[in-house]
């Protein structure tokens, strides 16, 4: 019978082998912008620590581009069994996410394209997107967006959680608006929107 002390074990466990790999990224890295993100998105995918699917959401050519240019010394590696592909309306969804991030990315490197196409991912999972992008918690996330799209963290100024934020914009910025209260003030769903993600 597995008790709570051999889960917590088993997920301090898990932790350790994500960092022992995150560290070895971050050791083969290169030095450029977002590489740290980077080591830490890639090493919760190749420990089982994430929802995304395979090749990070970005296909096998661009995840092999994305290892070669920040960490050229490991390789395109990839978790074993490897996470299945995005059906074609999720890849869509995912594609939609990514053009909206994109839009407002801040342009200094190209790694911003890719952190688009894997948040974007990250976004099709269940859970809070800081946990299903693998990241320590909301913080690094936000830090993420702060770095990569300044333009983003500023017009979310009320600190909405991450997720509700993009489809919201989606919905505004494409005509679909869907949500049901006049302004967040006065909805029901305030507290879904911009409540603790912990
Ligand atoms: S709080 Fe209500 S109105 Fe505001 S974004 Fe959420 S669902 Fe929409």
């Amino acid at each position: 019978m597995t008790t709570v002390a051999d889960q917590a074990a088993a997920q301090a466990a898990a932790e350790e082998v994500g960092a022992a790999t995150r560290g070895a990224l971050l050791g083969a890295s290169r030095g450029l912008p977002n590489d740290a993100r980077l080591a830490q998105l890639v090493a919760a995918w190749l420990e089982g620590g994430s929802v995304l699917p395979a090749w990070l959401g970005l296909g096998a050519e661009e995840y092999a581009a994305l290892m070669a240019r920040h960490f050229p010394r490991i390789g395109a590696v990839a978790p074993e069994p490897h996470p299945p592909a995005l059906s074609i309306p999720l890849a869509d969804e995912q594609g939609d996410v990514a053009d909206l991030m994109i839009r407002y990315r801040r342009g200094a490197d190209r790694s911003e394209l890719w952190l688009a196409q894997i948040v974007a991912a990250g976004c099709l999972g269940r859970e809070h997107l800081w946990r299903d992008l693998g990241l320590t918690g909301r913080a690094e996330l936000s830090a993420l967006i702060c770095d990569a799209f300044p333009a983003l963290r500023a017009l979310n100024a009320r600190d909405m959680k991450w997720k509700k934020f993009l489809y919201r914009r989606l919905c505004e910025e494409t005509g679909l608006y869907t949500c049901r209260a006049p302004s967040c003030d006065a909805c029901s769903d305030f507290h879904d929107c911009f409540g603790p993600e912990a």
